[in-house]
């Protein structure tokens, strides 16, 4: 990767810069609510979930096969007759010396049993006695998980912050929790501007009138904001006018945590929520050095004094990009890490891994790029071909990012960062 110096223009403000700012505006919601385990996924927990027991809570065979004393294991070969049938669930008695135990995985070891041997190491004796030849010499504990091997009483399983993951909530489940604390989810109001945008089904393709267009950004930013816990007040398109866009903030404001639009932020645009948010509270309009993505706004809504609990503090706004993949791309890099530190999250930290670059990007962008890439059969990267930012193929097309440092080129074979959309989407 050669980096050149980037030519002297107006400055930018870095992306690490506005992720910084952002999340500076941003405190965590207090109130928690309490919801059924299996409503659980992707939530925050709000406090830490201790144990109140042992996992497992007693020492178990993880095979089909026989308890055994040890002991009476003096070489491969030896009968012991079977003494006790144990399936899981069910009770053990202690072992009686010189005999065996038929156990099946995941039930209680008997008293008295040091080891588990396999069945496959085993054989009938055959005949009318109940015993079989255990075959091979097992180690101290052989096949035996033991009592808390997971997770001991006491123990913080899952703290405070954290994101519940599937596996999260069955392990929430192994403590015996029906439901688990979680922080409120954070409302979202959520916004189209632009006089060219139609929805799908209110007119079908072939009636569209000239430089009308469908309205994509609404069904993936609705679509993030689910997956990130939020509840979402789809308000569609906001009609082109400064009264109805007022209104249409005033009343987010009240209800909502954060007001999310997208398009009508680039520099010089005559559009009505500028003025409007700016009327209703302050807007900072960022010039972020990122592509896709430059232009970008936060700003607050104040709220009405009848808003209840809430009216001391405004409303958080954030204006999007229109460009589809600006819009995505913004989205994931800064939304969503501000949502996340809404509900009191770890505020994520991007792990990217170098890959091979099965591409060139031979001339060099003054702003830090993120293009669309896929990772190929080969374990390098293959890069969509058309970067534009109103090209929402290559969001689709490609499984993830590459982070190109401003002012980079890259020549095939360079390893570069990859940010899986899998972590970025989670
Ligand atoms: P803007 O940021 O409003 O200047 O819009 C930039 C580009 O994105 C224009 O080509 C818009 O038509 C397009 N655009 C804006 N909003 C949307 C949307 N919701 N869905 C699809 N394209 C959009
Ligand atoms: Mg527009």
């Amino acid at each position: 990767m050669t980096v050149h110096k980037p030519a002297a223009r107006a400055p930018l403000m870095s992306l690490d810069d506005a992720l910084a700012s952002l999340l500076g505006r941003v405190a965590p919601l207090s109130a928690s609510e309490n919801v059924a385990t299996f409503e659980a996924d992707r939530r925050v927990l709000a406090q830490d979930l201790v144990s109140a027991l042992q996992v497992p809570p007693n020492d178990n065979s993880s095979m089909d096969g026989y308890a055994v004393r040890r002991a009476d294991v003096t070489a491969p070969g030896v009968v012991l007759s079977v003494s006790q049938r144990i399936a899981a669930g069910h009770v053990a008695e202690p072992l009686r010396p010189g005999t065996c135990a038929r156990i099946f995985t995941g039930a209680p070891m008997p008293e008295g049993a040091d080891a588990v041997v396999m069945q496959e190491d085993t054989q009938d004796v055959g005949g009318d006695i109940h015993g079989v030849h255990i075959n091979a010499v097992p180690q101290p504990g052989q096949w035996v998980r033991r009592a808390g091997e997971d997770v001991t009483r006491g123990a913080v399983v899952l703290s405070r912050g954290e994101r519940l993951s599937p596996a999260g909530l069955g392990l929430a489940a192994s403590l015996g929790l029906a439901h688990v604390p979680v922080v409120v989810r954070p409302r979202v109001a959520l916004f189209s501007t632009g006089d060219e945008l139609v929805m799908p089904g209110e007119v079908p393709p072939q009636d569209m009138k000239p430089g009308a267009i469908y309205n994509s950004n609404r069904f993936f930013l609705r679509a993030l904001l689910q997956r990130l816990g939020c509840e979402v007040s789809d308000l569609g398109i906001v009609p082109d006018r400064l009264e109805a866009t007022l209104a249409a903030l005033k009343t987010a404001a009240d209800h909502h945590d954060l007001i999310l639009t997208s398009g009508g932020v680039s520099v010089g645009e005559e559009d009505h929520i500028k003025p409007a948010v700016q009327q209703l509270g302050s807007l900072d309009l960022w010039q972020i050095g990122m592509k896709p993505g430059k232009p970008f706004a936060y700003g607050s809504v104040n709220r009405d004094a009848g808003a209840g609990a809430s009216a001391a503090q405004p409303c958080h706004f954030i204006g999007l990009p229109g460009n589809p993949v600006s819009s995505f791309v913004t989205f994931v890099l800064l939304v969503r890490p501000f949502l996340l530190k809404l509900q009191g999250a770890q505020t994520p930290r991007l792990k990217p891994v170098m890959l091979p670059a099965h591409f060139t990007v031979a001339r060099a962008d003054k702003r830090r790029e993120f293009l669309r890439v896929r990772r190929n059969a080969d374990g390098g990267l293959d890069l969509f071909p058309n970067q534009s930012s109103g090209v929402l193929t290559s969001a689709v097309w490609g499984d993830g990012l590459v982070d190109n440092p401003a002012g980079a080129t890259i020549g095939y074979g360079d390893r570069v960062p990859y940010l899986s959309f899998a972590e970025l989407l989670a």
